[in-house]
């Protein structure tokens, strides 16, 4: 026994089950006993054949008790579960783009277990604004006079554009005429909202007595930042300063949507330059609306920071109550916003920027390190490399410049196509669903989502793989 398998000593290690049991006594009380019997059951067995491989996985009970609670919470939803994100994208709007802090995550479990002071002054004793949590927060980040958030960016932009200029002309470029994953289009939202689309200028350009012409007959002059896309050669725009003093001259507002809400500098981080929400007020924007899950790295969220009449006026709108914002969110928000506070720890406590920060060196150790793991899980019939790639930031932030990175690609040694998906498949059917790209003939794991603290739980599942 012992000759064939010279790590069954280490099984004594593991936890028995009535332990385990005992710890987990809440479980128990919301699943049932059977139920939890069933998960540790299951996430014991994969830890023995970790031992008996030789490795050494984490066998503290804590661990061995997060793991079964995710077994559980997956069997009982079995709908919205958590992924490994290893598509190369790090903001990816099917996967849930940004990840949050781990301070905006214990935020966001404490509003939600009880009562808060969500619309309620406690200096006063008197009925309070939920966004009063964020605003103050917003405008010292941004340099705005006011601000106010929704439920998501399109909200934002619907609500700014119904308010402002409901029943007049919006002036936007042709060039900006965009659409954003399929559901976000600028002239759809336009008409919603209650407003005239008048488009400036030709697809490529666009110059500021264009708008001019038109400015007379408008109530808004509104950018919108290249998003997904770049137009690249012969082309033109006015800049924001320029337009912002011709809404100016005709005493009408001038608005950005920005899309991604960067905060920071990132051409001081080595990254390719991207215009902050600062920048945009700085340029005489009246309004400025963003995402709150995109660079900045916070909670699906819309936001709108500008000129304090038209924040009022904002506010103010029926349809505001229609896309307010959730109490989870702000919490969420709030904490996120807090960490901007001290710049310099944002490379490590922010996930977003630390993943898009990561370099090719750590990413391709990460990669190394997987290999064999790989090989032995997947057997002769898939060919198993470390290659050189490039992520994304996603999310319509920086859309043509891409960082470089590494991924474990896979092939399959049948050259066959259905070979390669169904190895897909699997590895979206794990424990936890691994989610990589197919391309030139390979499955793409990029391994720029996958830091230190998951690659034990990803290495332990994909013994499954196996078969
Ligand atoms: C992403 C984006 C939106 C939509 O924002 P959501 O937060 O996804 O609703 C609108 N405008 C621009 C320019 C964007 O990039």
């Amino acid at each position: 026994m012992n000759e064939q398998h010279p790590h069954q000593n280490a099984l004594r290690q593991l936890p028995g089950i009535s332990t385990l049991l005992d710890a987990m006594a809440s479980e128990v009380t919301v699943w049932g006993h059977a139920e939890v019997t069933r998960a540790l059951r299951d996430h014991l067995a994969l830890l023995r054949q970790n031992l008996l491989e030789g490795r050494e996985p984490d066998l503290a009970i804590d661990r061995i008790r997060e793991a079964a609670r995710q077994v559980l919470a997956r069997r009982a939803s079995a709908s919205l579960v958590n992924v490994f994100n290893l598509s190369g994208i790090v903001l990816h709007s099917n996967l849930g783009r940004a990840n949050l802090a781990p301070r905006a995550v214990a935020a966001v479990a404490e509003v939600a277990e009880g009562a808060s002071n969500l619309e309620f002054d406690l200096a006063t004793g008197k009925r309070g604004d939920r966004e009063s949590h964020v605003e103050a927060l917003i405008c010292e980040l941004t340099g705005a006079e006011a601000a106010t958030a929704v439920n998501n960016n399109a909200a934002a932009v619907l609500l700014a554009l119904n308010t402002v200029a409901m029943g007049h002309k919006v002036l936007v470029s042709r060039g900006e005429l965009v659409e954003i994953g399929g559901s976000f289009r600028v002239p759809d939202i336009m008409a919603r909202a209650g407003c005239s689309l008048t488009e400036v200028g030709t697809t490529n350009r666009t110059h500021i007595r264009d708008y001019e012409a038109l400015a007379d007959e408008a109530a808004l002059i509104m950018k919108v930042h290249a998003s997904n896309y770049r137009i690249e050669g012969f082309t033109a725009s006015p800049g924001e300063s320029a337009l912002a003093q011709v809404a100016n001259d005709h005493g009408i507002p001038f608005m950005i949507d920005l899309g991604s809400g960067n905060l920071i500098d990132f051409k001081a981080l080595g990254l390719p330059p991207e215009p902050t929400v600062a920048d945009a007020i700085k340029s005489g924007a009246d309004l400025v609306t963003f995402s709150g899950d995109k660079l900045l790295g916070g909670p699906q969220a819309g936001l709108v920071a500008g000129r304090a009449d038209l924040i009022a006026q904002l506010k103010a709108n029926p349809l505001k109550r229609a896309l307010r914002i959730d109490k989870m969110t702000l919490a969420a928000l709030a904490e996120t916003l807090k960490l901007y506070r001290d710049p310099g720890s944002l490379p490590r406590t922010l996930p977003t920027l630390r993943l898009i920060l990561r370099t090719e060196a750590d990413i391709r150790g990460v990669a190394e390190a997987l290999l064999p793991t790989f090989e032995s899980a997947l057997g002769a019939s898939y060919h198993v490399a470390v290659t050189a790639t490039r992520s994304q930031i996603g999310s319509g932030a920086l859309p043509v410049e891409t960082l470089p990175s590494y991924a474990i690609t896979l092939r399959a040694r049948s050259g066959d196509d259905s070979d390669l998906r169904s190895l897909g498949d699997r590895l979206r059917s794990l424990p936890r669903p691994v989610v990589g790209r197919i391309q030139q003939g390979a499955l793409w794991l990029d391994l720029r989502c996958l830091e230190p603290e998951a690659t034990e739980q990803f290495t332990l599942q994909l013994r499954e793989l196996n078969g």
